[in-house]
């Protein structure tokens, strides 16, 4: 059976198989495409183009929709691998909510992708996010958790994603995301970012309040002493039919 797009994404390979540069950012990162495969999803039909790094053998992934190779205007999901989240279906952080958004997303469009990038509790690795976590048991919060641990408040850095997009040949990109700092930092490092597309979130019944909260914080309706979080998107989210005026619910 013919696709196009697959053999677009197989003749990345073909035309620069054994690929080095001199890298991006300050660990000078260069990825590879390693492996390509269609993938089918409950999002709907994607190829998932895996790479591999040159630094610490890190497995990075894209999940392409339609076709991108060459294309101005793709829609992008930078996604921080979050496996308490994303597999576990933890509440302490809504990375599975946004990350199945994301692909909702996209999957309804023509031609978008997302970078499931494996920087594990905003780059400091899942040992250490479990450590913060047992941290905010005891009372801190999340930037105090990475400071006890000698860590900065957030440790990620988008090199990889930024090489990942050249490597598709992605000409400029309508970044999804409520962040205005990953479009700057994408910006940076020499990303034509033309569009933000808003990162807009479903709440189902158990997160809801959690959402609600994050995506209200800056009115200050809500007393969030008790909420506790480790905010590894960075996204603060726009919740879909969220009002502040039926929030909090009259007494
Ligand atoms: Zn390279
Ligand atoms: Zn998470």
């Amino acid at each position: 059976m013919s696709d196009p797009i697959y053999d677009n994404l197989k003749r990345l390979v073909q035309e620069d198989p054994e690929h080095e540069c001199e890298g991006i950012g300050r660990e000078k990162i260069c990825v590879r495409i390693a492996a390509i495969a269609q993938l089918p999803t409950r999002f709907g039909q994607f190829h998932i183009v895996a790479f591999e790094n040159n630094r610490d053998g890190k497995e990075h992934v894209a999940v392409v929709r339609g076709n991108v190779v060459g294309a101005q205007d793709v829609p992008v999901r930078l996604h921080s691998e979050c496996l308490t989240g994303d597999v576990l279906g933890s509440l302490r952080c809504d990375c599975r909510d946004q990350l199945e958004a994301a692909l909702e997303m996209i999957g309804r469009m023509d031609y978008g992708l997302l970078l499931y990038l494996r920087q594990e509790g905003r780059g400091i690795g899942l040992i250490n996010k479990i450590r913060a976590y047992a941290l905010q048991d005891a009372g801190l919060d999340t930037v105090q958790a990475n400071l006890a641990l000698g860590f900065r408040d957030d440790e990620r850095d988008y090199a990889v994603a930024v090489h990942m997009l050249l490597s598709l040949r992605v000409r400029s990109v309508r970044l999804i995301t409520n962040n205005p700092k990953k479009i700057e930092q994408l910006t940076e490092y020499g990303i034509l970012v033309t569009d933000r597309i808003p990162h807009v979130m479903k709440p189902n019944p158990y997160n809801r309040f959690y959402l609600q909260t994050k995506a209200e914080k800056s009115g200050h309706l809500i007393d969030l002493s008790d909420i506790r979080h480790l905010e590894e998107q960075g996204d603060p989210p726009i919740v879909k039919r969220s009002s502040a005026r039926r929030w909090p619910p009259a007494r």
